[in-house]
């Protein structure tokens, strides 16, 4: 067993890590004050790789190993956890997808422009007003064919980067039946006549995350841009959460770093009876176990995205590392506000941005219940 990064690995680490320091954490409390997506920081990333982690190169992409798209990940949520989410949905969500379903002729389409910033990002539409953890039971957009075109019906909610997206890969109902093939995965470019995308929607973090309701009337697509087998939507949905979860998982412990950070640089500073309160146990013992926590998420994140990219089943240690990695998250973020006093309150200070953008990481991609009830049914075989 080897547990540290390889040459390619830490040098590919360095150079996100630089780069977010310059491009990305700057702006990250500019960019949660004004709700502005932070475009000049992205259109930089096509050339770094960071558009199209693991789309293979032939397509445009930097055919990076899982554990190094986890890294850059982490690193952009150390930054910006507005930017890490648009950057972790386009890459996870909706061009991990196309790279393991798409047919030869849709990846030689999309992921080129996607995937070098030529064009703009891509999202992934599940979530409905009424349907979010029950997928299978709850989705009510429907496709129906209507001869060489799919015709699209219905209405989603919370889609990340919708606004800013070319393309939005949508799961829709194909089987009025129902049950377990019953869903689809359809490619609907962001223009199509009848797609509605309502305001971005105001959120208690995660400002500068483009998130929107969308409304598909009557939309049409060709046959051929059903993404996948038809009635495999959602078993398709489910393995493309499970390399979600290893990014959430990533980003939550970025943002736990960054607030991490915060708290030793602020504890060393603040003087309280004739001392710095890094000098108080209370404090030492918050930091010590953050430090541990965050230590122990990082390693379960980096060991399912080991399995993922062996090829191994990795459901459960991604169910896992997300699980632990943004409850660890919460609960950093929470005792860096609390080792600030009063300035962590205040939004002059960083840890209340991070206090309030991780507050999502335990609910989006399948919330904390979710993620137990995915483990409890290893653990039982149910
Ligand atoms: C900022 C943001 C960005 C998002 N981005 C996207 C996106 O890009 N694309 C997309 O499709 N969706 C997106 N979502 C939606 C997100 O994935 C869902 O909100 C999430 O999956 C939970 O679904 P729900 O909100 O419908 O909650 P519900 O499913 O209604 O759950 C409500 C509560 O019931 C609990 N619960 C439900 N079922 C069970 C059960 N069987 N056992 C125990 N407890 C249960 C849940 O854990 C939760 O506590 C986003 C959401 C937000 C807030």
């Amino acid at each position: 067993m080897d547990f540290s990064l390889n040459e390619e690995q830490r040098q590919f680490r360095d150079v996100v890590h630089n780069f977010v320091a310059r491009e990305v954490k700057p702006h990250a409390a500019e960019v949660d004050e004004t709700g502005e997506f932070n475009w000049p920081a992205v259109r930089k990333m096509g050339p770094l790789g960071l558009l199209g982690l693991e789309v293979p190169e032939e397509y445009g992409g930097a055919g990076m190993d899982a554990i190094s798209a986890a890294i850059a990940i982490e690193e952009l949520g150390w930054g910006c956890g507005s930017t890490a989410l648009a950057i972790s949905a386009h890459n996870g969500l909706a061009l991990g997808p196309i790279v393991r379903y798409g047919s030869e002729e849709q990846k030689q389409r999309w992921l080129p422009p996607l995937a070098t910033g030529e064009g703009k990002l891509a999202c992934l539409s599940l979530t409905e007003p009424g349907a979010g953890s029950d997928l299978q039971g709850g989705v009510t957009t429907r496709a129906v064919r209507e001869g060489d075109s799919w015709i699209i019906d219905g209405n989603k909610m919370w889609m990340t980067n919708a606004s800013v997206s070319d393309l939005m890969v949508v799961l829709c109902r194909t089987d009025p039946a129902g049950g377990s093939r019953s869903l689809s995965m359809l490619l609907v470019p962001s223009d199509t006549p009848g797609i509605t995308i309502g305001p971005a929607e105001k959120k208690m973090g995660l400002n500068g995350s483009p998130t929107h309701a969308v409304n598909f009337d009557e939309v049409r697509v060709p046959q051929e841009n059903l993404l996948g087998e038809e009635g495999r939507g959602l078993q398709q949905t489910l393995a493309t959460l499970d390399s979600g979860r290893v990014g959430i998982g990533a980003l939550a412990v970025g943002l736990a770093q960054a607030a991490y950070e915060e708290a030793v640089r602020y504890a060393k500073e603040r003087r309280a009876f004739g001392e710095s309160i890094a000098h108080f146990q209370a404090i030492q013992w918050m930091l010590a176990d953050a430090a541990t926590e965050i230590d122990a998420a990082r390693l379960m994140v980096y060991r399912a995205a080991w399995l993922k990219g062996r090829g191994e089943r990795y459901t459960k240690e991604a169910a896992m590392a997300k699980l632990f990695a943004t409850e660890v998250s919460e609960r950093v973020c929470r005792n860096a506000i609390q080792i600030h006093g009063g300035y962590g309150y205040s939004r002059e200070f960083p840890v209340e941005r991070i206090y309030r953008d991780t507050r999502l990481m335990t609910i989006g991609e399948g919330t904390s219940e979710i993620q137990r009830l995915v483990i409890a049914r290893f653990l039982l075989g149910l």
